[in-house]
């Protein structure tokens, strides 16, 4: 057994991912605030800014030509974005207060209120037990099934007619830091780095370079975007995110991030389903401590108000946490379709939309410190989901909200620290929500059977039980076995059951064959780690060649890295590996998810 750890990608982050110092004015563009990232926590942020500054114009005024930029690396905003997604429908109502619920389905982002739900247990492949009454953590009576890559659309659409600038296929892919003289700031990290020193920007990253980083014929070298406030709203996993919290060491003290992947399909159905469904297994995954599996599957309604078309998000989500290398989710979506319960629901339909995503798993006591001189951290990016209910929309635009009106409130006051962000996070529903269940996954890293009762008496007691801070470990650190796993997941039927190549063929995936890759892997591993990667990456980008096939489950094998059908969903990062920046506008392009 060997853990992912062991090998770590060959990737500096700070050395790549931090440029200390400005380029010249006359080369930079200069903004007000920059926004990385056009999920739904980077376009609330911006909305809410503009909302705010267009009662201000002597503020905007200030903010120069052009007063909120967003960055998005995705073709349009909305084209990375994923979710399952039945929503808290606070933070969007507050956000938007004039829209109605009805609005938001006729502006094609929102398919109906949860009316009924229904969580099951599935202890086999043909059996299902219902649990009554329904787990507080499922409960999503009057919530809200949305796609988040529409709403996402319909933030961009509506940031713009407000004034702001949107940059998309335009990756960041380095952070700014300066010191308080405006020079470079020292280059190392932590309480080690320059004195004084802040975020001032962002870099673009440059645009046709060939596959060994040659500039091709149409090369456009990237620019640095300076900004007098930086939002980093870049979801999971956060490329620049990630050199900005070892920058400013942001992470002291608090436990390592842990991470879930989740593979989705919407289906067009003939008939409608009248509820949400949650099933927490154990089927079809082990329930042996040993195989470290721990997930669940979702089926929720979705009415497209504008077609009239009945169609049903299906997902299934697993902790990556698990052993045996054989895991997948993308496989374990296709073994669960064909269970009675599910197959009944999907019958007669059509898969129109697939797609793959991490989330952060660690809660409350992984979300780092959310804020540095010059910059902050929003929505997933920061960590902010509850996995325990599968929830993180309404965090990430209520982050965005609170992060605008720290920027804006500083900014009024001529100041540049965004702390009093942090205290508005911890007293809003983020940080009570996040309190509550600040120690309920960390059982269930004993295993199905030992963790869930824990896990249950804390939902059950809102967290009053047990007190203090359980601790984490990291998700690489976990040593890995080539298990049978793979036994269960079905031949693609190409009805029910599809293939990872013709499921990332329908996500509209746009990288060019001959792009610089973006995935930075040792290339030379033991098998079981080769075997990892293999199974887990949802697009089947690595591949072990057929001379590493040899039954021989142990040795080291060559790893081949097909990057162009990466979805870039971040798992790899969780399991040894890097996902960096493409380039932009390389990637899927989700309508619907
Ligand atoms: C499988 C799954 C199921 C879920 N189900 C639910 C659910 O049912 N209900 C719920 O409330 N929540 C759910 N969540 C959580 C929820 O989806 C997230 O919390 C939320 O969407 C996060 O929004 P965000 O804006 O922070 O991040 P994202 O939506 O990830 O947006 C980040 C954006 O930044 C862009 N970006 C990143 N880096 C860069 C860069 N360097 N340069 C330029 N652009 C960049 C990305 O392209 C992306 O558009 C689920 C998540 C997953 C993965
Ligand atoms: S290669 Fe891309 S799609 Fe595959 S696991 Fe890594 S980030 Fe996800």
């Amino acid at each position: 057994m060997v853990a992912p750890a062991a090998f770590p990608p060959p990737v500096d982050p700070q050395k790549e991912f931090v440029k200390h110092g400005l380029d010249a004015e006359d080369e930079l563009i200069e903004v007000g605030v920059a926004i990385v990232g056009g999920g739904t926590a980077g376009l609330a942020c911006a909305n809410r800014l503009l909302q705010l500054l267009a009662e201000d114009p002597e503020t905007m005024e200030r903010l120069g030509e052009v007063p909120v930029a967003v960055v998005e690396k995705a073709k349009t905003c909305g084209g990375h974005n994923f979710s399952g997604a039945v929503v808290r429908p606070g933070a969007l109502e507050e956000l938007f207060p004039e829209l109605t619920r009805e609005d938001w389905r006729k502006e094609g982002f929102a398919f109906g209120e949860v009316t009924k739900e229904a969580v099951y247990l599935t202890p086999t492949a043909k059996t299902k037990l219902r649990l009554l009454p329904v787990p507080p953590n499922f409960r999503n009576h009057g919530n809200e099934i949305l796609s988040v890559s529409a709403l996402a659309r319909y933030q961009q659409r509506v940031a713009e007619e407000a004034g702001a600038y949107i940059l998309t296929e335009t990756s960041a892919t380095q952070l700014i830091v300066e010191d308080a003289d405006g020079t470079g700031a020292a280059e190392g990290h932590g309480a080690h780095g320059g004195q004084g020193k802040r975020v001032v920007g962002v870099r673009s990253g440059d645009k046709g370079r060939g596959k060994d980083g040659e500039p091709l014929g149409n090369f456009e070298p990237g620019t640095d975007i300076k900004a007098q406030a930086t939002v980093l709203a870049e979801g999971c996993w956060g490329h620049i995110t990630g050199a900005a919290i070892r920058e400013f060491d942001l992470a002291a003290n608090r436990e390592p991030q842990v991470w879930e992947l989740g593979v989705k399909e919407v289906w067009k159905v003939p008939k409608p389903l009248d509820r949400v469904i949650h099933t927490l297994g154990p089927w079809p995954l082990k329930l042996s401590a040993k195989y470290g599996q721990i997930g669940g599957t979702w089926l929720y309604p979705m009415k497209d108000a504008k077609s009239g078309d009945d169609m049903v998000s299906i997902g299934f989500v697993i902790d990556l946490e698990y052993a045996d290398a054989t895991t997948s989710a993308h496989d374990l979506l296709q073994q669960f379709k064909l269970h009675p319960l599910v197959k009944g629901i999907l019958a007669g339909g059509e898969r129109i939309a697939w797609g793959a995503k991490a989330l952060p798993g660690g809660g409350y006591w992984s979300m780092p410190k959310l804020s540095m001189p010059g910059a902050l951290l929003v929505g997933d990016g920061a960590g902010m989901v509850d996995t325990v209910a599968l929830k993180g929309v309404h965090h990430a635009i209520l982050s965005g909200k609170l992060a605008a009106e720290s920027i804006y409130a500083a900014l009024v006051r001529g100041e540049s620290s965004f702390e009093s962000y942090e205290q508005a996070v911890e007293e809003s529903r983020i940080g009570k929500e996040l309190y509550q269940v600040r120690n309920t996954r960390q059982p269930l890293q004993r295993g199905f059977i030992m963790g869930s009762p824990l896990a249950n008496l804390m939902v059950a007691t809102k967290g009053r039980f047990p007190n203090g801070r359980w601790p984490w470990h990291r998700n690489d650190a976990q040593p890995m076995f080539v298990g049978n796993t793979r036994n269960g997941y079905p031949k693609p039927d190409g009805k029910y059951t599809f293939d990872k190549l013709s499921s990332v063929f329908i996500t509209g995936n746009a990288t060019r064959d001959d792009a610089p890759n973006h995935i930075r892997v040792q290339k030379h591993v033991p098998r079981e780690i080769a075997e990892t990667w293999r199974w887990m990456c949802p697009a089947g980008v690595y591949e072990i060649p057929e001379d590493g096939e040899d039954g021989d489950e142990s040795g080291e094998v060559d790893v081949i890295v097909n990057y162009t059908n990466c979805v870039q969903c971040g798992a790899i990062t969780a399991k040894g590996g890097r996902l960096t920046t493409p380039e932009g506008g390389d990637g899927p392009l989700y309508q619907i998810l």
